[in-house]
């Protein structure tokens, strides 16, 4: 508890000592330093075609990649939208974009041509990098395309990655070296799209040191015999804040081995863990009851597994599933981990699993605080920080806290107060031991898989149908999928569409993962005073009225 001269505050800090953060590097330095005396190790493989990249190449080619896109005029602060699934190249696309000073926007792949409109538009774009396969989704956007795989150079008036690398080695250094501003760490590296607490996809900016902070706080944990040999997968999206920086950065920087997969499919999913003897799987909840109740995984001889840790984050771990998955891979413990785009990754974890002593004591615990990091519960209402075992909002305050959403004051100022607390949106607890406890979700986002769905934006899409006079989108529980999206929808008059009809509009509108799978006619919709859409009673009553069903 801190007196901090005003009022009392409960605030809690890591059971760990702080770690330092070094304070002049820039993210692809940290993540690349030391990678000489790692050249020939392979950094990067995709497991279905074996392609990979060493320490060495990687490097290289960041380096390569940093002088091209400077040679085609990217300036610092730019930002460069990537539409590509986990592709051996990706971490070079993403190191190099930002050794030139410019930002990194990853972009879901899944994305309809629309939705990565938005994100490109809104972001102000200079570059998209695409492959073949997404190149369709991005070519009438009016932003100039570079195709990042080898021999991907068929298609006219784009730039191939081997053009532009080898145009600029001809080059050589050149006066765009030194015409450009030097990267400082407090410059901005990234700008991944979250919906926050409330609204649509907004880019959260982060900075080089907000990325390396994080990478400091939750690599403290790490035991020693996973550097320089850990194979981890790669499986996460890495347009995603989970994959770029909790799994390829931090992976990179302890120059381990990223097996990367672009979707999930569990018999391959299974011989990539077993072929590249994969120690760290860091998945999601739907993954790991895959994995328990899929009859595939007896196709599999088990005993092959190197597997020691597998985590899950992104969203809640029911402890059933937990105790299901310790049944069926013994010896495989489970970590959980919390974090959030907004905090740059990771924010709560637990501790070591390479240590004997290592072990979830608490099944629905989301682990302690991790280094450097500040933490807090508050009451919603009030405001007020609340002692340990009380439920309120988590706020974090450390360096690994955005600046701000991208051109949105009003939601940065909402999200982040003005003592530099982050409001988390979630709601969670602390205990004597010092571990945290999530239970619930207050602000609107639905996490369908692991992935953000944002109620605004179905709800635009909904009210742009003619039949439909009102809508109100929100989560209901799923075993499967942990959370899906429904719908309640009052119909104008006379409107003689079906619920069908009405999730199939939607579906044309939108990516898979964020399509209405419940739709429900109703009168109308609830709104409190100020017109916001009460989306906890609307789900509080479905869910009562299908269990009296
Ligand atoms: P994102 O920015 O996409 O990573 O989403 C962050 C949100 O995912 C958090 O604010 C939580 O609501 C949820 N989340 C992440 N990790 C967990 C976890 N381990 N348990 C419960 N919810 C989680």
């Amino acid at each position: 508890i801190c007196n901090d001269g005003v009022e009392e505050q409960h605030i809690f800090r890591s059971k760990h000592s702080p770690v330092p953060v070094p304070e002049h590097i820039t993210l692809p330095e940290f993540v690349l330093e030391n990678a000489g005396a790692y050249a020939d190790k392979v950094a990067v493989v995709e497991a279905s075609t074996g392609k990979s990249y060493t320490y060495g190449e990687v490097a290289r080619d960041t380096r390569r990649f940093a002088r091209a896109l400077r040679s085609v005029g990217l300036r610092k602060g730019q930002v460069v939208v990537v539409v590509l699934p986990n592709v051996a190249v990706y971490p070079v696309v993403v190191l190099g974009v930002m050794a030139a000073g410019g930002v990194f926007s990853g972009a879901n792949p899944l994305a309809l041509a629309a939705e990565i409109g938005k994100q490109v538009k809104d972001s102000e774009a200079k570059l998209i990098v695409a492959n073949k396969f997404t190149h369709d989704k991005v070519k009438d956007l009016g932003v100039p395309i570079l195709l990042a795989e080898e021999g991907d150079d068929e298609i006219e008036g784009v730039m191939s990655w081997d053009h532009l690398l080898e145009a600029s080695d001809r080059a050589g250094p050149g006066r765009h070296d030194e015409d450009y501003d030097k990267v400082e760490p407090g410059d901005l590296c990234a700008l991944p799209y979250s919906s926050g607490t409330t609204g649509t996809s907004k880019g959260v900016m982060l900075t080089h040191r907000n990325l390396v902070a994080n990478l400091c706080s939750s690599l403290f944990a790490v035991g020693a015999e996973w550097v320089g040999n850990v194979s981890t997968l790669g499986l996460m999206p890495l347009f995603h804040i989970y994959g770029i920086t909790g799994i390829c950065c931090a992976t990179l920087r302890i120059k381990g081995k990223v097996v990367l997969m672009e979707r999930f499919e569990l018999r391959a999913l299974l011989a990539a863990l077993i072929n590249h003897e994969v120690q760290f799987a860091p998945v999601v909840p739907p993954i790991m009851l895959a994995m328990v109740k899929s009859p595939v995984v007896l196709e599999f001889d088990l005993g092959k597994l190197k597997l020691q840790s597998v985590m899950t984050a992104a969203a809640p771990l029911a402890p059933e599933l937990l105790t299901a998955f310790e049944a069926k891979f013994p010896g495989v413990q489970v970590q959980e981990a919390y974090g959030l785009t907004e905090h740059s990754c990771i924010t709560l974890t637990h501790g070591d699993p390479t240590s004997k002593d290592y072990a979830i004591a608490k099944k629905n615990s989301v682990g302690f605080i991790l280094p450097n990091l500040e933490v807090k519960f508050v009451d919603p209402s009030s405001g007020q920080s609340l002692p340990i075992n009380t439920p309120g909002e988590l706020c974090v305050k450390s360096q690994c806290v955005m600046q701000g959403y991208f051109k949105n004051k009003e939601e940065t100022q909402q999200t982040i107060d003005q003592e530099g607390w982050l409001h988390t949106g979630d709601i969670g607890y602390i205990d004597e031991d010092g571990d945290i406890f999530i239970i619930d979700r207050i602000k609107e986002m639905i996490k369908y898989k692991g992935f953000q769905v944002a109620p605004a934006e179905l709800e635009a899409i909904l009210l742009s149908h003619p039949s439909i006079e009102d809508a109100a989108v929100f989560s209901l529980p799923d075993e499967e999928a942990g959370e899906i999206p429904a719908a309640c929808v009052v119909m104008r008059q006379g409107a003689e569409e079906s619920e069908k009809e009405i999730m199939s509009y939607v579906a044309a509108n939108v990516a898979t993962y964020k399509r209405v799978r419940v739709v429900l006619f109703v009168d109308s919709i609830p709104k409190s005073a100020s017109g916001k859409i009460m989306r906890r009673h609307l789900r509080d009553n479905v869910i009562k009225s299908q269990q009296q069903h």
